[in-house]
């Protein structure tokens, strides 16, 4: 139905996740703004999160998250876990190998 604003959001969604990953160190607490927007556009507009973005940050406490940096990622099998180093909340994305 609404694909043109579907994508549209999807596009600012990325762009969000974009700024949200330069202001990690610099301005953490805007770079986590930017997840809080970024996940608003998506349920406003009933786009999901990319897959590949899920990793990128945490439901609770909105923070970006990145590997090394402020978060932990441990493989179960095909499972991924990352564990939010800010709020200690951890997030299993189902990740199946496809060849
Ligand atoms: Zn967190």
């Amino acid at each position: 139905m609404n694909k043109k604003i579907q994508a549209l959001a999807l596009e600012r969604i990325y762009r969000l996740f974009e700024l949200a990953e330069l202001n990690l160190k610099t301005h953490p607490a805007r770079s986590k703004r930017y997840i809080q927007m970024a996940r608003k556009i998506g349920t406003r507009t009933n786009t999901r999160i990319p897959d590949e973005l899920k990793p990128c940050y945490c439901k609770k406490c909105n923070a970006f998250l990145k590997k090394g940096v402020n978060a932990e990622h441990e493989k179960e099998g095909t499972i991924l876990i990352v564990k939010c180093l800010e709020c200690g909340a951890e997030k299993k994305t189902g990740r199946k190998n496809k060849a």
